[in-house]
């Protein structure tokens, strides 16, 4: 009996803690003051759906209601102000539309014009000469005397003669909230309506409390509340560093989580021999000492792929650090063990450098080499498809042609993605799964992630970096010209000429007009042409316009020097590998963004040979283009290059990061935020390391949480 009670009774509490219907999730339509219509527009115009979304729709500032401002300080950077006086006169000017009310406030230090053009009758009636009134509004000036239209009033008596005490939340709104009702002060009005009916269990703590005691951190229902209404600045502060600390503290955690269970779980092909292809390679073909860096790396690969599991990694290394030798030897091991190996380039020339590249090193090692781009013909397509599905290809280079459902291995064991920003996850998703047990990836990009980023965005692939060039490079110059200096760029490129190097000129595409562009890059060879005649110089020229095997012709005359210019578009941007060009020259500079501009530049500098990079401009620059290019002209680090390009553009416009949704923290900026972000990794990496599962009851919370999330995300935007 009493044993059937207390099993009833557990039963009853747990049910009661699962089904739980927080009221945060509740539409908005019910919320006081909503209703239907009112909800509509929220709905649509502020992507408030449920309680919840109002309660996150955080104010982006604070008036200060504690401040009194005299009149005589008003002045134009003025803006919303609250002033304490008495009404002098009151008067209507004005006929029908033009009608409105005037009234004058004086508080000992000057005059303050009131004015309201609705609601005229009604705020007459409220407002006697000598009354006291405590104001609040924007202010503006009208024939120099400030003024505020539709001020706030509230008369004062005894009991409220004293500044309010408070710091007003300010929301955003759409003119269209405005014009029903819902501009920023209302939204304060529903926000504060929802936060009376809220306890601390409808926003229960969700970190445990170790880490809210170790980083001084407010409880969550108090940050939630502060952040809409704080009593002081400090209070406020305070909400927003929670918060902030939240987001980024989760984030680190799903992601580590994530990793952690790639790890424990994950199956993987076992390349479990590193054998003669590998060793005869290494011992008899390699054209140099591998860099520290490289060596390193493939360490860390031969792990992984001996683990037994699925290897999934990004190799970061800046331009000319030498991946394509990692590639081609881990391509080897996975020979080794018997699998075929896929590496994948985002461009026809970069994938038939590839190909050429590796065969020329493979020599005559015993390994086939195949390639497949969209350009090959239905002949060459049938052979290699056979080839490769019936596992006489060990290694295949290519587009994105490899990832066509046609495109069947015998065992595909290791897919490569060279250059992957230019991929989309989709398409890369489609390697995985051309193997019954996925193949293991790497993943390699020469553009350089800031840190921050590359823990937020692709926290849940392990990453290697390569941060040491070949030695014997010689660091590229980079300087800044104007337009008007062309005729003395054009003659330093002839005197680089004359010692037997070769250059490049790139133009910019901007994507709104191909014509336009085509045009650019043609007027720009035809200029380029008259500066360099024919025959003592002859002048390769790629665009996207050309077929694939005209565009081959022209790199490969320019790779074996038949030609000494290359005039070109960005195609050529990416992993374009011609060690004697030591000038590149960037035609209005401006329009690149920085991790173009190293890239481009990491075209010269490939050999042994001073190089130069001259980025060229027009003469008025706006300040973000001047202080690209100076940042370009200081350093050859990509990695510098790319903390600093994510300074000045912000996180959310960094190239492939967009849509991926992880940088989407409603407080937290990864980078004015990044200490933050470093102290919540480390206490999340900590918490997977002694309780992966928090499973330990200081850990419940997050556990509890983290479930009560799942999927949730995008369920509250579906209406
Ligand atoms: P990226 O990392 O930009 O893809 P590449 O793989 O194209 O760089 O290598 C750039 C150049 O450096 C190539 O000419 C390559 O042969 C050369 N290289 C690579 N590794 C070394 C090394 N350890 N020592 C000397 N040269 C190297
Ligand atoms: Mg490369």
């Amino acid at each position: 009996m009493l044993h059937t009670y207390i099993c009833n009774a557990q039963f009853l509490k747990s049910y009661f803690i699962s089904n739980i219907v927080s009221i945060l999730n509740n539409p908005i339509e019910y919320l006081k003051g909503v209703g239907p219509f009112k909800a509509d527009i929220l709905k649509k115009e502020a992507g408030i759906f449920i309680f919840n979304d109002l309660l996150q729709y955080f104010p982006f500032r604070h008036i200060d209601r504690t401040q009194i401002t005299p009149i005589s300080k008003i002045n134009s950077d003025t803006d919303y102000v609250q002033v304490k006086g008495k009404i002098t006169s009151v008067e209507v000017l004005g006929e029908r539309y033009s009608k409105r009310l005037i009234a004058t406030l004086y508080d000992g230090s000057g005059e303050l014009e009131l004015v309201w053009f609705q609601g005229i009758n009604w705020v007459q009636k409220s407002l006697h000469i000598g009354a006291p009134f405590l104001v609040f509004g924007k202010a503006g000036f009208f024939m120099n005397t400030p003024q505020i239209t539709h001020p706030e009033m509230e008369l004062l008596t005894e009991e409220n003669k004293n500044a309010k005490a408070f710091l007003e939340p300010v929301y955003s709104a759409t003119e269209k909230l405005k014009a029903r009702g819902m501009g920023g002060r209302q939204m304060g009005d529903l926000t504060a309506t929802l936060l009376k009916m809220l306890s601390d269990k409808d926003i229960p703590e969700n970190l445990p409390v170790e880490i809210l005691n170790k980083f001084h951190l407010v409880k969550r229902f108090d940050a939630y509340k502060n952040i809409h209404f704080p009593a002081s600045q400090t209070e406020y502060e305070k909400a927003v560093q929670r918060i902030k600390f939240e987001e980024l503290f989760l984030s680190q955690l799903r992601m580590g989580l994530l990793r952690f269970k790639r790890h424990s779980f994950s199956k993987g092909l076992v390349f479990s021999t590193v054998g003669e292809h590998f060793n005869d390679f290494y011992n008899h073909h390699l054209p140099f000492e591998l860099t520290g860096a490289q060596k390193r790396v493939l360490k860390e690969i031969r792990k992984d792929l001996g683990s037994g599991k699925q290897m999934n990694r990004l190799l970061q290394g800046d331009v000319g650090s030498g991946k394509t030798m990692v590639a081609l030897m881990a391509m080897l091991i996975a020979a080794d063990n018997g699998y075929q190996s896929c590496f994948m380039a985002p461009t026809e020339i970069l994938a038939r450098q590839h190909f050429e590249s590796l065969k020329k090193m493979l020599n005559d090692l015993p390994v086939k080499i195949g390639i497949l781009t969209g350009s090959s013909t239905a002949k060459e397509k049938r052979t290699i498809l056979r080839e490769c599905a019936e596992g006489e290809i060990d290694i295949i280079t290519g587009t994105h042609a490899l990832i066509e459902d046609a495109v069947l291995f015998k065992n595909l064991g290791l897919a490569i993605v060279d250059e992957q920003h230019r991929f989309g996850v989709a398409q890369r998703a489609k390697l995985w799964e051309k193997n019954e047990l996925h193949p293991h990836i790497l993943v390699m990009t020469a553009t350089p992630i800031p840190r921050t980023l590359a823990l937020t965005a692709y926290g849940d692939l392990d990453y290697s970096i390569m941060d040491e060039m070949p030695p014997g490079r010689i660091p590229i110059t980079t300087v800044h010209r104007m337009e008007y200096a062309r005729p003395q760029v054009m003659n330093f490129i002839k005197s680089e000429i004359k010692k037997g190097r070769q250059a490049y000129i790139i133009y910019p595409l901007i994507e709104e007009s191909a014509k336009l562009d085509f045009e650019n890059l043609m007027k720009g060879y035809e200029e380029v042409k008259a500066y360099f005649p024919e025959p003592k110089y002859y002048i390769s020229m790629v665009h996207g316009k050309q077929k694939a095997a005209q565009k081959q012709t022209n790199m490969d005359r320019f790779l074996t020097g038949d030609t000494q210019i290359m005039v070109s578009t960005t195609v050529i941007e990416v992993g374009v590998n011609v060690p004697n060009a030591s000038v590149m020259v960037i035609e209005s500079a401006e329009k690149f963004g920085l991790p173009q501009l190293h890239q481009l530049r990491g075209r010269v500098g490939r050999g042994n040979q001073k190089s130069y990079c001259i980025v060229l401009t027009k003469v008025k620059l706006s300040n973000d283009a001047k202080q690209r290019l100076k940042i370009m002209c200081e350093t050859n680090d990509g990695f510098k290059i790319a903390e600093k390009d994510l300074e000045i553009r912000g996180p959310g416009d960094i190239e492939g990061t967009r849509q991926s949704g992880l940088l989407n923290f409603k407080l937290a900026n990864i980078v004015e935020d990044k200490r933050i972000l470093e102290t919540a990794r480390l206490a999340a990496e900590k918490i997977i390391e002694e309780d992966a599962t928090l499973i330990k009851e200081v850990n419940r919370c997050l556990r509890d949480f983290l479930v009560s999330q799942k999927g949730k995300t995008v369920w509250s935007k579906i209406s």
